[in-house]
């Protein structure tokens, strides 16, 4: 499963939590908050297994030219 990484938005605390791919809940924080909040795209986060993807428009195909 990946590891996302969440901050507490009331004592800034950053944190990582193993989570089911998909899985949109957020954690409480460590220090008993609610206010936590998903950080998306810090380097670190390691997707292992089959079902990792990019969706990368530069990736288009040469070959899709229309001219
Ligand atoms: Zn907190």
């Amino acid at each position: 499963m990946p590891i996302y990484e969440f901050q507490c938005d009331i004592c800034g605390t950053h944190f990582e939590r193993r989570q089911a791919f998909g899985d949109a809940s957020t954690p409480d924080c460590p220090n008993g908050h609610q206010g936590v909040h998903r950080i998306f795209s810090a380097p670190g986060i390691v997707f292992k297994g089959a079902g990792w993807y990019v969706t990368d428009s530069r990736k288009s195909s040469p070959a899709a030219r229309s001219d």
